[in-house]
């Protein structure tokens, strides 16, 4: 606990959050501030003098260790330095940003691509880009937090409707006195932190009969669904009803920034409107570059995905095999409720102990205000670094049964 201090206002509040949380520690170490001493690929780095087997990352397909990705991210910074040093719409628009969009738009076989500095900020854009005070945005309870800010800076009414429940949204349109043609229902595709994907087509269909405008966040499920890895609306075969894709190159890209792809030339609008597109540096050539070859091979990417897919149904069929509930099916992103925030933090610390690290969640990071484990795949996990994860849950599971 910090010592009692004289500090009123802002600096008051801010200490009693400190407080509060010094408290919950109690002595611990903080799950949100690991350090990663060094990086040593995909998959595996140090943490405290150890290897450990990092399976909280979100380097679903491994690529930012690819060596071509590598490679022209070495030549790009040789090529043309280490940073663009200026916004799009000032001296950072170079030929590489726009050949990266027109490769992600026919990636997703779509007219326009926009290339944002982060994911974070492409959910910021678009929807505070769209939307305006006379209209309304209906999210889905378990959206990111980058959406939920952009419905606030947006100004618009903003409802949110119960996770993946069809009749909460009818429901919000049904009382709704903005009409359908100024909504914008926001929705991801695959949620990060229970891995449940998006029920795309009942979300689809109320959008539709609304003519309402649908954004879909397909953050966590680019090259890992679909038939060609564009995502769960590929997968699902609802891509022609959706009216903006956002999705991130910082997941399954390895890099980092964000995109938005639409078919509909009045929604390109938001290239124009949005201040985090507007008022931000671009990205540097580097990640230009290596964004550009990953898409590349997650275009080509079969057996990247088949390698993702068939580590993820292993760790997930033997955690479950332990007497773990897993919170969705097999999938990129694993999930499993903790009964409180000690409990919790003792099976991450004793995984970490066993060279396994995952994400311990606490609220308000969890949708729902639960501690969740959470443990990603990647396609550049072995099978002995599946079975290592395994074991080190049944280890702890058990020893926390008897504990
Ligand atoms: N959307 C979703 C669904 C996310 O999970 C995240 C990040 N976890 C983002 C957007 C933001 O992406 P980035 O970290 O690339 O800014």
């Amino acid at each position: 606990m910090l010592a009692p201090s004289a500090a009123t206002g802002i600096l008051a509040r801010l200490e009693s959050l400190e407080d509060s949380f010094a408290r919950l520690m109690n002595g611990k170490e903080n799950p949100l501030c690991i350090v990663i001493d060094d990086t040593l690929d995909a998959v595996r780095a140090v943490i405290k003098g150890r290897t450990t087997l990092m399976f909280g990352t979100n380097s679903y397909l491994g690529l930012n260790f690819d060596p071509d990705c590598i490679r022209a991210a070495i030549e790009a910074t040789q090529h043309s330095g280490t940073g663009s040093t200026a916004s799009r719409v000032a001296a950072g628009n170079h030929r590489p940003h726009l050949a990266l969009e027109a490769e992600i738009a026919a990636f997703y076989g779509r007219t326009d691509a926009t290339v944002f500095s982060s994911g974070f900020g492409a959910n910021l854009g678009v929807i505070s880009a769209l939307a305006r005070k006379e209209d309304a945005v209906f999210v889905d309870a378990h959206c990111h937090a980058s959406i939920f800010d952009a419905c606030r800076l947006s100004g618009a009414q903003v409802s949110v409707f119960r996770h993946n429940d069809c009749d909460d949204l009818r429901r919000l349109f049904a009382q709704s006195a903005v009409p359908g043609t100024q909504t914008l229902v926001v929705v991801e595709s695959l949620y990060s932190v229970h891995g449940d994907m998006g029920d795309l087509k009942a979300v689809v269909a109320v959008a539709k009969q609304h003519r309402a405008v649908l954004v879909v966040d397909e953050a966590h499920a680019l090259g890992i669904y679909g038939r060609t890895g564009r995502g769960v609306a590929e997968h699902l075969g609802v891509e022609d009803d959706i009216d903006v894709i956002v999705g991130t190159l910082s997941k399954s890209v390895g890099v980092i920034g964000g995109y938005a792809v639409t078919n509909t030339p009045a929604l390109r609008s938001f290239r124009l409107l949005a201040r985090s597109y507007l008022y931000t540096a671009s990205l540097p050539p580097a990640v230009v570059a290596a964004a550009r070859q990953a898409i590349k091979l997650i275009a080509a990417g079969d057996s990247l995905r088949e390698a993702l897919w068939r580590n993820a149904r292993a760790l997930h069929a033997g955690v479950s095999a332990l007497g773990l509930h897993l919170y969705a099916a097999p999938g990129p992103v694993g999930s499993i409720r903790m009964p409180g925030f000690h409990a919790g933090f003792a099976f991450w610390k004793a995984l970490l102990e066993r060279g396994i690290y995952v994400n311990l969640l606490i609220p308000p990071a969890t949708p729902t205000g639960e501690v969740v484990l959470r443990f990603s795949t990647s396609a550049a996990h072995k099978p002995e670094h599946i079975e290592a994860a395994i074991a080190a849950f049944r280890d702890v599971s058990r020893m926390l049964e008897t504990a």
